[in-house]
């Protein structure tokens, strides 16, 4: 188990804002409302995710860092209409076997008096070892040494100052796809980012503008389609603001972030004529759309989606976005 798990490990855990990612989908999904996440060295040294959420009874927690172990769904037709960003069961099993992680949790269902409990497993086949350790409800993931015992991977970590931007990016994601979570991202004992939860449609601006920047949200058209099955809403840069990369380009599709071709594709058009050369649009754009229509189980990361009618889609958000970008002007 232990080197199908590393294998496994290989495809989640690239660097250290993979293990953040799935660590506050976890959290995401266990309905917390505040999230809290402390990171040393770039997150090398220490990952330490505290939510409020709902918890985990303390016999399910050896179960929690089994491998294909998940309580999210439980038959083979809920594959076909995901509601949760996990599903595979893996990420904590993945991440045990390449780092010593510390499972704590107590259960929103446990008696006040009671206390939470820890599972410690490190690297070393899931053995694992459960004490005792009071808290309040919620879940506390604590990864430390990450790759310690796979050099070959711990040869491609970065700077400590560049793998914390990609886990700060990474908690941006999963706060843009959350409004109603409240973030606090800290690195070597400082604050370094705190993202409130946003309840009225102003506080949410506000917190796209404090997460993308002002002045994205200030130059930004708001976008708001429909059609059958399908809407699309957000916000989008005005042509006149463009940048040269691919940064504040963010895309949910049912609450998940996704890096999809088919829709980069399709808004890409709907500016084709409209900005210089080389320059790129910045947007936040959220896809609804039937759970049953859209794939998400293609990768192991959970980037990617397949929809079942990739054209419409395609074809809407162009039309969508070229409405929005061209209306500006009337
Ligand atoms: P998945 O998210 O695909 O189910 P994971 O390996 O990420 O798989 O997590 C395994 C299980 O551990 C989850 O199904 C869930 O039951 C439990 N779990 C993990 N993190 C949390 C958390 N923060 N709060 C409550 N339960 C959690
Ligand atoms: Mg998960």
């Amino acid at each position: 188990p232990l080197l199908a798990n590393q294998i496994a490990a290989g495809e989640v855990v690239e660097r250290p804002s993979s293990v953040v990612k799935e660590l506050l989908e976890n959290a995401v999904d266990a309905g917390a409302t505040r999230i809290q996440l402390d990171v040393e060295r770039g997150g090398t040294r220490l990952i330490r995710i505290t939510d409020d959420g709902h918890g985990i009874e303390r016999e399910e927690l050896g179960l929690a860092l089994a491998r294909h172990a998940t309580s999210k769904i439980e038959r083979t037709e809920d594959l076909k209409a995901i509601h949760t960003l996990g599903f595979r069961g893996e990420a904590l099993a993945s991440i045990s076997s390449v780092a010593r992680l510390t499972l704590s949790s107590k259960a929103s269902t446990a008696s006040d008096n009671s206390t939470g409990w820890s599972a410690i497993a490190q690297g070393q086949d899931m053995a694992v070892d459960i004490q005792p350790r009071p808290m309040p409800v919620g879940t506390i993931v604590e990864v430390r040494d990450l790759f310690f015992n796979t050099p070959a991977r711990q040869k491609f970590l970065r700077a400590e100052r560049t793998e914390y931007v990609h886990i700060e990016e990474t908690m941006k994601r999963v706060a843009l796809a959350s409004p109603q979570v409240a973030f606090t991202l800290k690195h070597n004992g400082k604050v370094t980012k705190r993202i409130p939860a946003a309840q009225s449609e102003e506080q949410q601006k506000q917190r796209i503008g404090s997460i993308v920047s002002n002045n994205f949200l200030s130059q930004s058209l708001v976008l708001d389609a429909s059609i059958d099955h399908l809407r699309l809403w957000g916000w989008l840069s005005h042509p006149d603001f463009h940048q040269n990369s691919n940064m504040s380009q963010y895309v949910f599709v049912n609450g998940r972030a996704v890096r999809d071709r088919t829709l980069n594709h399709a808004i890409r058009q709907a500016y084709q004529d409209l900005l210089p050369t080389g320059r790129v649009p910045a947007y936040v754009l959220y896809l609804e759309l039937d759970a049953e229509k859209v794939d998400v189980n293609v990768h192991p990361t959970k980037h990617e989606v397949r929809f079942s009618d990739a054209r419409q889609v395609h074809d809407f958000i162009s039309r969508a976005v070229s409405d929005c970008l061209l209306s500006q002007g009337e």
